[in-house]
Formats: structure tokens, sequence, C-alpha cells
């Protein structure tokens, strides 16, 4: 059976009708640049990564400040065992898909629990018009001891080496792979929100192993968690990077509809946000609604007995 992604998002009961059709109309997820998905090539890659977990801040902390730019100019080398591009290529190059959406074989949407946890994360998609920082943001978390996880494409890393080498370094935040080129993970060129997807699966290869093969030699150990640009994918493009061994990360609350919401609409999108939430919102866009949205959710929450994890710690 096959889903559009409109009733894929209107399927998802946790996420406010207005906020869906707000964040629709405005471009939802993609609101990390249609331009930018369709910029740079040029990406190779040798290697998956390997399976072992990776907790943010426990990598190396002292990375020269080069250090970043070495990693992203170089090419991508093995860095594990795991399937070559290759073997990806014969196992899945043939298999068509019968899904696009949120949902699909592997992915994880929400913490499938009922305690009252939420993880929250955020993010960073990169491009034209997509590597810009939220400090306040961030330094709300801090101050308020939130953890997230934070979802990183290759070019936000590359756009902000000295705020990367910051937040690698603190535990309270776990990072995460928002992809290469920040495209929808497909083997057929599908597109969301006007961005081109993958074409095929050794593209759907690319787009994961390029960036996981730079946080893995930024951070030390290799995310655990990928999340493609615009949050989309195909069932196939799904099975590909699981067996890549990522977890694939959609979510089951749109927090800031692609950074278009208000302040006041990201607070209450998060603020009812139900137990076991995986909260969608981004940290590319300091003159959003996030900052302030998020501020405004987070101390109800936590006062009404939430308890803010990290995917690794929502989902061990
Ligand atoms: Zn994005």
């Amino acid at each position: 059976m096959s889903l559009s992604g409109l009733e894929m998002v209107m399927e998802r009961a946790s996420v406010g009708r207005r906020a869906v059709l707000a964040g629709l109309a405005a471009g939802a997820l993609a609101g990390c640049g249609r331009a930018a998905a369709l910029g740079s090539g040029g990406h190779t890659a040798a290697s998956a990564p390997s399976p072992s977990p990776a907790m943010a801040g426990t990598g190396t902390a002292h990375t020269s400040p080069s250090a970043v730019a070495t990693a992203t100019a170089a090419s991508t080398p093995s860095v594990a065992p795991g399937p070559s591009r290759a073997e990806v290529v014969a196992r899945y190059g043939e298999l068509r898909p019968d899904y696009w959406g949120f949902g699909g074989p592997g992915v994880v949407r929400d913490l499938h629990t009922t305690r009252r946890v939420i993880a929250l994360t955020f993010d960073a998609c990169g491009g034209p018009g997509g590597s810009e920082y939220d400090e306040a943001l961030i330094k709300f978390l801090r101050q308020r001891r939130v953890p997230a996880t934070l979802f990183l494409n290759s070019r936000w890393i590359d756009e902000n080496p000295a705020v990367f080498r910051q937040l690698r370094g603190e535990p309270l935040f776990e990072l995460a792979n928002h992809g290469t080129r920040h495209l929808p993970l497909s083997v057929t060129g599908r597109s969301a929100y006007g961005i081109g997807g993958t074409r095929d699966a050794g593209e759907v290869y690319d787009e994961v192993a390029t960036n996981q093969v730079k946080l893995t030699r930024l951070l030390g150990t290799p995310p655990r968690f990928f999340r493609a640009g615009t949050a989309y994918s195909d069932d196939v493009a799904a099975q590909i990077v699981t067996a890549m061994n990522v977890s694939l990360v959609t979510f089951s609350v749109n927090g800031d509809g692609g950074a278009t919401f208000t302040p006041e609409e990201v607070h209450s999108t998060v603020a009812a946000a139900p137990a076991g939430s995986i909260v969608l919102c981004h940290m590319n866009h300091p003159r959003g609604g996030t900052a302030e949205g998020i501020a405004a959710a987070v101390p109800p929450l936590a006062a009404s007995g939430y308890r803010f994890v990290r995917l690794s710690d929502g989902l061990s």
C-alpha cells in the first residue's frame, strides 16, 4: 500500500492539525533551504560506519582548529566493516519502493514508551540559507540543562567549525547525522517539498555514508542516528540505512514546521507533545520562532514531570 506524504503526515495523531497544515503551507520540513539540497556533488564513499553506539561529547575534544576542514576535504575512507557501496547497489539496486513518508521498515518515529520522556531533536540542515546557528536556542538548553539530539548536515559542519567543536565536547548533546547534501532518501529520485531525492541505491549510500564517515572522524565514534533531509524516505532506502548499521529517525511531533512557526506555534505544539515523543525542530534558523517557543514550552513540561532525553538514552 502506498501512502502519499500528505496522508502520512495527517496520519500522525500527535501532530496537531493546525500545526500540520501550517507546516505544509510554509514548506514544513524543507525549511533548511531548497536550493541547498540541489547543490554540491562530488561525494564518494568507500565504506559504511561501524555499528558501535555513539555518545555525544565523549569523542576527541582536542582536535586542532583545522581538523573539521581537513576531514571535510578528505575522501571517505573505510572506518569499519560494513557493506560497501557496491554491495549496497548489488543488494538493493533492483528493488522498487512501495512506501514514501516518515515511517517504513526499521524507522524510529518515537521512543516506544508511555513514560514521561521526550526527545527534543534539532536539525542543522546546512547549505545556502540553512547554515546559520541558533545560539539563543543552544544557550537555553545549556542553562536549563536540557539534553537534546542535534542532527548535523555535512555542509552545516563545514560552515560552523568552531560551534561544532564546542558542541562536540558537551555530553548534554548527542550529535547525529543529517546527511551530506540534505536530500530526501529515495531510490527513484522522488521529491519532497520540491527537493529532489537521491536517485538510486548508490546515492542513498553516499548521502548517509559520506557524512557518517566525516562525523565518525570528528567524534571518534560513529553516530547512531540518521535523519534524512526533509525526513522523507522510501522503504528500500530505509532498509539500506539499517543495513549500514545506522538507525533512521523521523519524528512524531513536528515542533517548528520546518522553522516556519511563530514562537506561539512552537510553544503550543511542543507543549502538547505526548509522552514518548520525538520532537523535530531546527537549530539553523535563529530568526525563526524555535528558540523562543522551546524556552516557553520546556519549563512547564519539566514542572509537570516530563524528562528530556537524548535519543541514545531514550531508546537504550
Ligand atoms: Zn533538514
